[in-house]
């Protein structure tokens, strides 16, 4: 798997090394739990302070737009999972990760949210979703409720293999 570190300072570099390090391992487990494949995924671990804008360059990537979301994500999350181009980003918040148990548990939940992306409907969803966000193409409550419920199992889903993490050595 792909894992670069985003405008990364050095002081980060033990925390780019370990996700290096694990990011394969947890993504085998993750699949062989979930008995389901994981799209083209790729993580960029990322200094607090440009969480943000690492996010928005991604997704507006995905979206071929300049524009900005509507919506502003929390920067203190451990991570979030969004759509590249061509598969799926991984955002790693080294700050809010200091801790490695917590790092490398951030990176199975993560793992997650990318086999989940890869599931029949879910990048169309998601599309739309952005779209939304970034003022592209407006979504009806109906669609945006949808998508709300989706989200929530997904996390609950998320959270309960984030033991997964205790396999990797
Ligand atoms: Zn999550």
């Amino acid at each position: 798997m792909d894992v670069t570190g985003y405008h990364l300072s050095a002081r980060y570099a033990k925390t780019l090394r370990l996700v290096g390090r694990v990011a394969d391992q947890a993504a085998t487990l993750v699949q062989q739990r979930m008995r389901e494949r994981m799209p083209a995924t790729s993580i960029q671990v990322v200094d607090g302070k440009r969480y943000l804008q690492a996010l928005v360059e991604g997704q507006q990537a995905v979206l071929s737009t300049s524009r900005l979301p509507n919506r502003r994500s929390d920067p203190s999350v451990y991570g979030a999972t969004t759509l590249s181009p061509t598969g799926v980003l991984i955002l790693i918040n080294a700050k809010a990760c200091a801790d490695p148990t917590n790092l490398v548990e951030t990176v199975v939940h993560e793992l997650v949210h990318s086999v989940q992306y890869g599931r029949p409907g879910n990048r169309e969803n998601a599309i739309k979703g952005l779209r939304n966000n970034y003022g592209i193409e407006p979504m009806s409550w109906r669609g945006a409720w949808k998508i709300n419920r989706i989200h929530d199992r997904d996390e609950l889903e998320a959270q309960a293999l984030e033991v997964l993490a205790r396999e990797i050595r």
